[in-house]
């Protein structure tokens, strides 16, 4: 047998480390020990200019990305960055300040408060709402529901995902066969904001236990067909819990790249078929704005965009829920040009907002995305708004405005929870009244007998057999 080469040694041991490097990265929960949160605000547009830089650096992680000038940035660095990043301010002479030196301790803190099964500890019964549940809680509440509401809800499938959990979609309807307008909202395609998808679980519950004792509730689902996705990206939620509590992404390995063993995951949000691979997307896997190889490769937008086009001629209105930063945002993400709707956007907005504030007193910016956030493209609001033909899309970031970021505490999720279901109510009630009140003028003012309603040409058949 020949001995091997010097070279052959060399190159088995680089494969040795490479695959250790691999598994390292894949299989070992991501610890977070001298990971840095830091804050600051650009004082003009050469300082956020020279943040943006920073944007392609896998070792530097934007919680809130360097938009305009005198607007909040937080940047998640880890140790053998830091001081890069830190030197860089220093040279810019831009003040910085210190959110947290050690992340691990906010995820010690919130695995303590959230432990899988927590919800059942010192509780009498069911599912609480105040605790950010894993998936398996989260897929076996919905079919709790769907058993014990029967006659107003259907679970249904929209897909399954790379890793193969099923992307649902709970349909709560109590009655008109599917002529009702309707209600979509979906929360979770960013795997990292726990706080959508703990948001979007409250409201079903409210919906249901609500239905039959409170009358306001009760109008809301014997006028409008609700279809909740509570939890978009599971792969990625799921890689969250036992992972990495910082990954955005889903997990699917992109086509093209089998090499890039390390970066996987596409940004559904950036693989709409609108506006593909614009401003703020990326053709990079390792980077956490990757749109993916092609317009709906991903089995979360292709769910989304399947649901949303089986009901567009009736749906009234889109949310789709994000964190953080406390925004309420119509489209368009990938243009700072006015929308079509851009007047009565503002006025539902408005509407919204005051809702929003009222429920707890917490404060929410709002105005079309690209203005309010960054630059969006491929996104999925855009998407229902240009594409599906539905005016009112909306995207929502949720609590807070960079305190804990996507580690919110426990103790923030009914409130965040009770503001925005005040602020989504108040859009849809706002909507009804406008329209009675135009009904109401049209058959005053017209000696026609028939008004036209919307009709749906298509219906979501998938219920799920468990
Ligand atoms: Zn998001």
């Amino acid at each position: 047998m020949p001995k091997p080469s010097p070279m052959m040694k060399s190159s088995f041991t680089q494969f040795c480390v490479l695959l250790l490097l691999i598994i390292s990265k894949t299989s070992a929960f991501q610890n977070f020990t001298g990971h840095k949160l830091i804050g600051m605000v650009p004082r003009s547009p050469d300082e956020v200019m020279a943040l943006r830089n920073f944007m392609d650096d896998p070792e530097v992680d934007f919680w809130l990305e360097p938009t305009h000038e005198l607007q909040n940035v937080t940047v998640h660095v880890n140790p053998e960055a830091v001081q890069k990043l830190e030197g860089t301010l220093r040279d810019m002479g831009l003040q910085y300040y210190t959110i947290t030196d050690d992340l691990e301790k906010w995820i010690e803190r919130e695995r303590e408060e959230n432990y899988p099964g927590s919800h059942l500890q010192g509780r009498t019964t069911g599912f609480a709402f105040d605790v950010y549940h894993p998936l398996d809680e989260i897929v076996a509440y919905l079919d709790d529901v769907s058993r014990k509401y029967p006659n107003i809800t259907k679970l249904l499938n929209m897909g399954d995902t790379y890793e193969g959990n099923i992307i649902y979609l709970l349909k709560i309807s109590s009655g008109g066969n599917d002529t009702r307008p309707a209600v979509w909202i979906d929360a979770g395609i960013h795997s990292r904001e726990w706080i959508a998808p703990a948001t979007a679980l409250y409201m079903i519950n409210h919906l249901l236990v609500n239905y039959g004792n409170d009358k306001y509730v009760t109008n809301l689902i014997d006028t409008h067909d609700w279809y909740i996705m509570p939890l978009v990206n599971p792969d990625g939620y799921l890689h969250t819990w036992n992972w990495n509590r910082l990954w955005r992404k889903n997990r699917a390995l992109a086509p093209g790249f089998p090499g890039v063993l390390i970066c996987r995951g596409t940004d559904p949000n950036r693989n709409f078929d609108i506006f593909f691979g614009g401003p703020s997307t990326s053709s990079t896997p390792c980077s956490s704005i990757y749109k993916g190889d092609h317009p709906f490769s991903e089995a979360e937008s292709s769910a989304i965009r399947d649901g949303v086009m089986a009901i567009r001629d009736r749906l009234l209105t889109y949310f789709s829920l994000h964190s953080f930063s406390q925004l309420w945002m119509t489209p368009h993400g990938y243009t700072t040009l006015k929308a079509p709707d851009f007047k009565e956007h503002m006025e539902l907005l408005t509407v919204a907002i005051t809702a929003v504030e009222a429920a707890n007193g917490m404060h929410y910016k709002y105005g079309p995305s690209a203005q309010t956030l960054y630059a969006t493209s491929g996104s999925a609001s855009d998407w229902v708004y240009d594409v599906a033909g539905v005016r009112y899309s909306f995207s929502v970031e949720l609590r807070d405005r960079g305190v804990f970021g996507f580690l919110l505490p426990r103790t923030e999720i009914i409130p965040t929870s009770e503001e925005t279901w005040a602020g989504i109510t108040a859009i849809v009630s706002h909507l009804q009244a406008k329209e009675k009140a135009k009904s109401t003028s049209t058959t005053n003012s017209s000696t026609a007998t028939t008004v036209a309603t919307t009709t749906n040409t298509e219906s979501l058949n998938t219920t799920v057999t468990s």
